[in-house]
């Protein structure tokens, strides 16, 4: 059992917390938002995430899971820091480690004895060797002198499915310098490495262009199949036979290859900029990354030129959005493709009515500006009553079949732009709806 500080307390930092409490650790989850510490202290859970508030509630009760904005305390009482601040892009694509570079202060403060610290956040090669030295220029400074280590421990959990993730993760990445601190990690993560899920062990710089790598990859990927099912649709053939003709061949895998309205979250955006970005500074462009950013972009666009292409004017008429997070399953709408496509359309003139599961909360904060053209209903058939048109923006399970009767009789007009490709287009046609999907 090891003593842990998970120094913040997002997505990725609840998590890993609530995590490793599960796998037998005493955890201090901690973040400088006192409004969030607060909320969980309360038992109150400050995001959707599935089975994380049973996790969080079990661990609490076992009185192996706290939560603090006592950085001292929390570092003074573990012997393994984990860093999971947010790391979020500058204007010219850079990634901001300021975050990060301000706990490795706070750690090099308050250290009290031997530490592990292990990093969490996605962060440009280099960084562990930063936290390093601020870390030990700051013990010089306060004429003080224990060891550390630090290691890139890289996250993989998908939200949406965050705690299976972390528990069953595909492979554990740990960047480190010295050998001693195997054990400690082994410790841990004691629970996966019994399961024989593979230990990539590496340099740190590695571990943390594992990450970037990794997550330019798969934004490339879901781009790809973007562009491929325009020219499905121009041709006449069907990009879902194409893929899953395409994933059967093990080189490419079945995986991110369904098209959509382009890529969003917290992740692949920023870290594909900050990839982008390193290779011009290190001159070792990054082209095709450079044109999926581009392309991206581009996806949302073309979801509102159809919508126009087809409706026309879009001046005053009602359209409905089902599902305006990034993707189904989780609360967070970080640059959801729906956050541009619903701006635009209500610049063309739409009314929006919106539904969506979980991100009503957010949604409604992101959309202030607009919230004369936005209105946000407690169902899908609410939202639907007397609309134009419906657009599937996010694929929650609960769109993925619904009453189409139903939904005929709710709405005034027949438009049905199916951007995830969850229907069969005979089914909804057979219903009497102009059914649009992608390249289906
Ligand atoms: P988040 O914004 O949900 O959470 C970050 C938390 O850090 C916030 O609660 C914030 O208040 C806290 N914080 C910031 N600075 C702090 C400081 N100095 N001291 C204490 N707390 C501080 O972010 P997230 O989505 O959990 O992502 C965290 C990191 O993990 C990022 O680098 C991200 O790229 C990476 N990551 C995210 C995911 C994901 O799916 N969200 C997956 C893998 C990796």
């Amino acid at each position: 059992m090891q003593k842990i500080s998970v120094i913040g307390t997002g997505y990725v930092g609840l998590v890993t917390g609530a995590c490793l409490a599960e796998f037998g650790n005493v955890v201090i989850c901690v973040d400088n938002d006192f409004e969030k510490i607060e909320e969980l202290k309360k038992g109150q859970i400050p995001i959707f995430e599935p089975e994380l508030e049973d996790t969080i509630k079990k661990n609490v009760y076992s009185k192996r899971l706290f939560f603090s904005t006592d950085i001292k305390s929390s570092i003074v009482k573990s012997d393994v820091i984990f860093i999971a601040v947010s790391t979020p892009s500058l204007d010219d694509g850079t990634c901001d480690i300021k975050n990060v570079l301000q706990v490795a202060e706070d750690i090099g403060l308050h250290m009290n004895s031997y530490k592990v610290i292990i990093n969490k956040s996605t962060v440009p090669m280099g960084t562990g060797e930063r936290i390093k030295n601020i870390i030990s220029d700051t013990l010089m400074r306060k004429n003080k002198k224990y060891l550390f280590d630090v290691v890139s421990n890289p996250e993989f959990l998908r939200e949406g499915s965050a705690v299976y993730d972390f528990t069953h993760p595909d492979r554990i990445v740990l960047g480190f310098e010295k050998s001693m601190v195997r054990e400690i990690l082994k410790d841990i993560y004691k629970n996966i490495y019994v399961k024989g899920i593979p230990i990539i062990e590496t340099n740190v710089e590695t571990a943390e262009m594992i990450k970037y790598a990794s997550n330019a990859f798969l934004a490339m990927k879901i781009t790809f199949i973007n562009e491929i099912a325009e020219l499905c649709e121009k041709v006449g053939a069907n990009v879902k036979d194409v893929a899953l003709a395409m994933g059967k061949d093990p080189r490419i895998g079945p995986y991110f290859l369904k098209p959509g309205p382009g890529y969003g979250g917290s992740c692949f955006p920023k870290d594909t900029k900050a990839l982008v970005k390193m290779g011009k500074d290190f001159d070792a462009p990054i082209t095709l990354i450079e044109q999926t950013i581009i392309a991206n972009e581009i996806q949302k666009q073309k979801v509102v030129k159809r919508i126009k292409n087809e409706i026309g004017l879009l001046e005053g008429k009602a359209i409905t959005i089902l599902g305006i997070t990034f993707k189904a399953n989780t609360d967070d709408l970080r640059e959801a493709p729906s956050l541009a496509i619903i701006e635009q359309l209500v610049m063309e003139g739409a009314n929006i009515k919106v539904y969506d599961p979980k991100g009503e909360k957010e949604g409604r904060q992101r959309f202030s500006y607009i919230d004369n053209k936005i209105k946000f209903c407690k169902d899908e058939f609410e939202a639907l009553y007397d609309a134009a048109a419906l657009v599937i923006l996010t694929e929650w399970d609960q769109f993925k079949d619904m009453d189409l009767n139903k939904i005929k009789k709710c709405m005034s007009g027949n438009y049905f732009f199916d951007v995830r490709n969850l229907y069969e287009r005979s089914k909804v046609e057979q219903k009497g709806f102009k059914y649009y999907g992608l390249g289906v």
